[in-house]
């Protein structure tokens, strides 16, 4: 018995072994950065946060007030940072986002003329409590969207330091880089304090200027942030409402409170309450609205004096003490809002039970209706859209993003796809169902960019993409990759290999590597030969019958794989009575370029027709084959 076990773990270690050597061998490209962190067993080859695995992080307390008239926000902030890594840190580098807008500044954002000014005024720096200056002994530089603070002495592991800072800038009024004004009281007011950048085991502090076009790489902080505003405004933001009963008239809490326990959706302010009420509590001209988040990438709030307020719970169906508090914030007349609620409410049942089948992370969710679409933890900003299934599409899209990247803390700065083609994948049947056509248009728009000079591997790093290359390599290609995957390894393994992946690196900052090697584990094979193409070559998927042999009531067809990217085969044999289908999954081309499909047939054969919407292909001239 003792020596069966024996021989049984010594086998299952060269196993593991092998498995190792083959993913350091693996035929995807490890970049130099990367491999550092494993020598240093910050990350580890099984595609795991390695022993060693560090993050840092900052507990933010913010007061902030907004000045409607003026467009202006004015904060105040007392930031701890804590230093986790084992170095000890000679900078701090800091995000001054609005600096977007400033005269002569980096950015690949078009902006109106009339949002260009002077950014982001800090009005007072200081570290441990001593102010600091461009001359001072802790100097601090600004760098466009990047200010670095020299403490005089350095940082040490396993330490922290306090920054207070105080700023004011003016909201952007035409231009909209996800937040903005959208009329006299209606803003989102994102990007809007001075944030601590990452330090992480990859590449030290992330320094790359925020030109508009790519979104977050945050740490999971701690939020105190206190809100000002005229007593007419109401304001909704990332994290939870600490002081409700301060803010609303006793109506509007009443119907708060019903909210907070109803499965249908209330209406807690309708478009006729603001004809007679404010709802808002007027005991001082000004409201200060308390919220509090924990462990998030980032803070959002938005306010307006005349948006309606819909609201309704989700009760999880798996852990009965978890829910989630649905609210859609919006101008009165998008039509398409009033099911906001709940169609969020639909969006949020749909991934935890279908796809990704997985706890939602957050709370609170909140739907403000202001332009565009984008996500930030517990707060969406999404315009309004012309029909339903658009409507659905844009909403599922965007809390999706709760998962990835911000309860994965990836870094869309240089991987976009490793959260927005997540955004694409996992949404994609509740889309189907109502009225979207998700798998086919992103089929049809990779076949109409695909193997283009500009169409670039996902891997690139995604600051240097722009407009279609962009798009495409983080939304469609690698989207496309996971729905064939998952048909080739099956629903089962291919979420519960999803799902050892999110818990393995929830709360943390993974990259594509630990991605593809956590991947690689759970499903238990080497699976570079499909990585590879998809996301670290150039090519096109194009599939082709080669030849179809027929003599007596034999038949055999040969399908050649002339494209690199690993793609289904569908392949449609129609005869004078009757139309066969044969599908492959993409596993058949793990090892060879041809595939034979060999079968008896008796009637006469009229077409045989390779591929259908759902699979991508850019040459279809070698698709069809004729018997004459
Ligand atoms: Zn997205």
């Amino acid at each position: 018995m003792k020596l069966k076990l024996s021989a049984k773990l010594l086998f299952s270690t060269f196993l593991v072994t092998l498995f190792l050597s083959q993913q350091i061998n693996a035929q995807i490209f490890l970049s130099t950065n990367f491999k550092n962190a494993y020598d240093k067993q910050t990350r580890s080859l099984y595609g795991t946060p390695g022993v060693k695995y560090w993050q840092n992080f900052s507990d933010y307390k913010i007061e902030v007030e907004v000045v409607p008239e003026k467009k202006t926000i004015i904060g105040n902030a007392e930031i701890v940072y804590h230093n986790l890594s084992p170095d000890s840190l000679n900078m701090i580098v800091m995000k001054l986002y609005q600096n977007l807008y400033k005269k002569g500044v980096l950015r690949n954002f078009s902006l109106s003329e009339e949002d260009i000014d002077s950014g982001i005024n800090i009005i007072e720096i200081s570290l441990n409590k001593e102010v600091c200056t461009a001359d001072s002994d802790n100097q601090f530089s600004l760098q466009g969207t990047n200010l670095i603070l020299y403490p005089k002495s350095k940082i040490a592991p396993s330490s922290n330091c306090t920054i207070n800072v105080s700023w004011e800038f003016t909201l952007p009024s035409r231009s909209r880089v996800r937040m903005g004004v959208y009329d006299s009281t209606s803003f989102f007011v994102a990007y809007w304090y001075p944030q601590i950048a990452v330090y992480d085991d990859i590449n030290g502090w992330e320094l790359l200027p925020f030109t508009g076009e790519q979104e977050f790489y945050n740490d999971f902080n701690n939020y105190e942030v206190n809100i000002k505003v005229p007593n007419n405004i109401g304001v909704w933001a990332t994290g939870e409402i600490q002081n409700i009963e301060e803010l609303l008239k006793p109506a509007f809490l009443n119907r708060y409170k019903n909210a907070k326990v109803s499965d249908s959706v209330v209406n807690i302010i309708k478009a006729e309450d603001y004809l007679e009420n404010n709802p808002f509590n007027e005991f001082d001209n000004f409201n200060t609205w308390k919220f509090k988040a924990t462990s998030v990438t980032d803070f959002a709030f938005a306010t307006s004096s005349h948006y309606l307020w819909d609201a309704c719970i989700y009760k999880s169906k798996n852990n009965e003490l978890k829910s989630v508090f649905i609210s859609a914030v919006y101008n009165k007349n998008s039509k398409d809002f009033y099911e906001v609620a709940k169609i969020s409410k639909e969006a949020i049942e749909f991934f935890e039970s279908k796809s990704p089948a997985y706890p939602f992370p957050y709370p609170n969710m909140t739907i403000y209706n202001g332009d565009g679409g984008m996500e930030f933890p517990m707060m969406v900003n999404d315009g309004t859209t012309g029909s339903r299934a658009a409507t659905v599409g844009l909403t599922s899209h965007e809390i999706a993003h709760s998962y990835f990247p911000f309860m994965m803390g990836t870094n869309e700065k240089l991987y976009a796809w490793m959260d927005e083609s997540w955004a694409v994948m996992l949404p994609f049947e509740l889309q189907e169902l109502n009225g979207g056509n998700q798998l086919a248009n992103n089929v049809a728009a990779y076949n109409d960019f695909a193997g283009n000079e500009s169409e670039v591997p996902p891997i690139v790093p995604s600051f240097q993409l722009r407009g279609r290359s962009y798009r495409m390599a983080a939304y469609t290609r690698p989207a496309l990759s996971y729905f064939f995957l998952k048909d080739m390894i099956g629903d089962s393994l291919f979420y519960s290999a999803l799902h050892q992946y999110m818990n393995d690196w929830k709360g943390k900052h993974p990259t594509p590597y630990d991605f593809f090697f956590s991947m690689n584990t759970k499903i238990g094979e080497d699976l570079s030969w499909y990585w590879k193409p998809w996301f670290f070559e150039y090519g096109v998927p194009d599939l082709a019958i080669k030849s179809v042999t027929k003599s007596e009531n034999k038949i055999k067809i040969s399908i050649n794989k002339i494209g690199n990217i690993p793609v289904p085969i569908s392949l449609t044999v129609y005869t004078k009575a009757d139309t066969l289908l044969f599908n492959e999954n993409a596993s058949v081309w793990k090892s060879k370029s041809e595939h034979n499909f060999e079968f008896d047939i008796k009637e006469e054969i009229i077409r045989i027709e390779l591929g259908n919407p759902k699979i991508p292909d850019v040459d279809k001239s070698n698709n069809i084959y004729m018997f004459k």
